[in-house]
This record gives C-alpha cells, sequence and structure tokens, in this order.
C-alpha cells in the first residue's frame, strides 16, 4: 500500500471534511467498531440476491458507479432566518390511496410553512399555460439584461432562466447555472442534468412534465458557491417563477436551493425527508445531483426522498407500474 506524504494526507482530509460540510454532514458519531460475526453459507442453490430486488427497484441510476465529472454541487451557503416553527400538519394528499401511508420512516410526515408570507390556502392560479408562458417570457427578458451583481454579469455567457411546462405541477430548483449550462442556456445538462433525467425517469416522469429553474439565473465563476448577496438580487425573478407557474410540488436540489427557498441555514442532511410549504406547494428538500455525482453513496438517500415525495403525489414507486 502507498503511504501518503503527511502534507498531501492533510490535504486530503481536508477536501474530504469539505465534502462532508458541503453535503450538510457536520457531525461524525462515535462508533464502536465490532468485527461482524462470520457470514453462515447459504444453501447451496440459494440465488444471490440483485440490486433489481431491493423494493423501489429497478433504478439503474442507483448503481454506485464513481463519476470523474465535475460539477457544482449540494454547496452550503448561508441565510439570513432561522427554520420557521412547526406549523399546521397538511391533510393527506387527496390522490392518495385509501388507507395508504406513507413509506419508510416517515409514516406521518411534518409539514413546516415557509417563513415567507404566503397564503397556505391560497386558491391555485387560473392563469391558463400560454398567460403563464408569456408571462415567464417577460420575467425572462429582464434577466437577460440584469446586471445587478456585477462579477457575474461581466463573466456569464449568457443567463440561464428556466425551462419546462409553465403550468407544470412540479417545479425543479437548483443552485446555479455551471459550465454547460451557462454555454447552452438551460438548467440541468451535463453529467449533473444526465443524472438528473435518469432520477426524472425513475420516478415515473418527463422532463417535459416539469418545470426547472436555478435560485441564480448567472453561472458564478468556476462554480463557485453563490454568495448571500447574489441569492438576494435574484431572488424576485425567483419569485415571479414561482408565483407563475404556481406548482403543488416544489423539490429544493442541494443546500443552496433549499436554505434560498425555506430562508433556513440548516443543512440539507436536516432538511431532507420532511416536507416544508412555500405557499400552497409543498416542498421537499434533497442531495444535488453534481454531488450524487462525487458521492456515489448517497443515491440511495435521494431514492428515499424521490419515494416519498412520489408517494405523496400518489404514486408508489415500490409499486411496479401498473399494479395495484
Ligand atoms: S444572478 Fe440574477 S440578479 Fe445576479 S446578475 Fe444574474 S440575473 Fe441578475
Amino acid at each position: 500500500m502507498t503511504m501518503l506524504d503527511p502534507v498531501e494526507y492533510r490535504r486530503a482530509l481536508r477536501q474530504t471534511l469539505e465534502l462532508y460540510r458541503l453535503a450538510g454532514v457536520d457531525q461524525f458519531p462515535r462508533v464502536a467498531v465490532t468485527p461482524p460475526p462470520p457470514a453462515a453459507a447459504p444453501p447451496a442453490g440459494t440465488p444471490t440476491p440483485s440490486r433489481a430486488a431491493v423494493p423501489g427497484g429497478p433504478t439503474p441510476w442507483l448503481a454506485n458507479r464513481p463519476s470523474s465529472a465535475s460539477a457544482q454541487g449540494a454547496s452550503a451557503t448561508t441565510a439570513s432566518a432561522t427554520t420557521a416553527p412547526l406549523g399546521t400538519p397538511a391533510a393527506p394528499a387527496a390522490n392518495r390511496p385509501a388507507g395508504s401511508s406513507p413509506a419508510g420512516p416517515l409514516a406521518n410526515p411534518v409539514f413546516r410553512p415557509s417563513p415567507l408570507l404566503l397564503p397556505l390556502n391560497a386558491p391555485p392560479s387560473t392563469a391558463t399555460r400560454d398567460e403563464r408562458r408569456v408571462a415567464l417570457q417577460q420575467v425572462e427578458l429582464e434577466v437577460r439584461d440584469c446586471r445587478l451583481c456585477p462579477e457575474l454579469a461581466s463573466t456569464r455567457t449568457q443567463t440561464v432562466f428556466g425551462v419546462g411546462d409553465p403550468a407544470a405541477r412540479i417545479l425543479f430548483l437548483g443552485e446555479a447555472p455551471g459550465a454547460d449550462e451557462d454555454r447552452t442556456g438551460e438548467p440541468f445538462v451535463g453529467a449533473a442534468g444526465q443524472l438528473l433525467n435518469s432520477i426524472i425517469e425513475a420516478c415515473r416522469l418527463k422532463r417535459e412534465e416539469i418545470y426547472i429553474c436555478n435560485v441564480l439565473k448567472c453561472r458564478p465563476p468556476s462554480n463557485r458557491v453563490p454568495q448571500l448577496e447574489e441569492c438576494r438580487n435574484c431572488r424576485s425573478y425567483l419569485d415571479r417563477q414561482l408565483a407563475t407557474v404556481d406548482p403543488d410540488f416544489i423539490v429544493c436540489w442541494g443546500t443552496v436551493a433549499a436554505q434560498n427557498l425555506l430562508q433556513t441555514t440548516q443543512s440539507i442532511g436536516k432538511l431532507r425527508r420532511q416536507f416544508f410549504r412555500h405557499g400552497r406547494a409543498r416542498v421537499l428538500c434533497t442531495y444535488h445531483p453534481s454531488y450524487l455525482l462525487r458521492t456515489p453513496s448517497a443515491k440511495k438517500d435521494v431514492w428515499e426522498d424521490m419515494k416519498l415525495w412520489r408517494l405523496e403525489m400518489g404514486v408508489d414507486l415500490n409499486q411496479k407500474p401498473g399494479s395495484s
């Protein structure tokens, strides 16, 4: 085994800890290590369990294949407020089969309201799809000329506004454009976008059914973490996108999206596995696909989040399509 130079070792350790910090892991429990008992050999003829046998599978994107792709990640940023106090529990999803309950440990998901003063019981928008498309185009035109963040405005190739159905039930919120997005003008392309597409497919959805956008509309140089000031500058554009699309569900991908939407400083690790409210939309937070590219072992956590979220939409991903 090759021994690392002490300086190199410290650098690698720092990088690993930083990755954990960006993913929202700020504590490591002390665990007593006891050697596992020797596994008994299975009787002859016992089939070997396969990944496809895991409940919720088959999901090829779940394979723990490390990726060499570099990308922006589930990075941390700060926001001004703390997590909102416990809100009133939401009514069960109208389309959930009677008597069914969410899978996994979160049998009674807690709904926490965003501290933003948005009415929780506002009626859905009555604007037509075309009216919403026109409204979004208007905001996009303003974004194209925006120079509120001087550094971003001077280094971007173009702004990256958002894509998808202007009347979507689901809105995906990411962090900021990366190099591929800056080049193409579309959010979630490149390696992270491919992985997101696989997750969408595993959730039995189509990308065109979803409206996808980022907190920031301009790429931070070298994919650095967006600054608080930049997020504040761009917030009014995001709020107008959210109000126009008026989704039933928002999925925040990564710390920056979650903390900015919910105005909290809590880590993504703590925000996962529960539902929040933003206006009348139910919000779920999970890890950013870029983080999954660097940390494939976290894919199973995202898959658990997806199953919880889709069940809230009335789709049990543990069941085969078409079975009841
Ligand atoms: S990030 Fe948003 S607020 Fe900043 S320059 Fe770009 S469009 Fe304007």
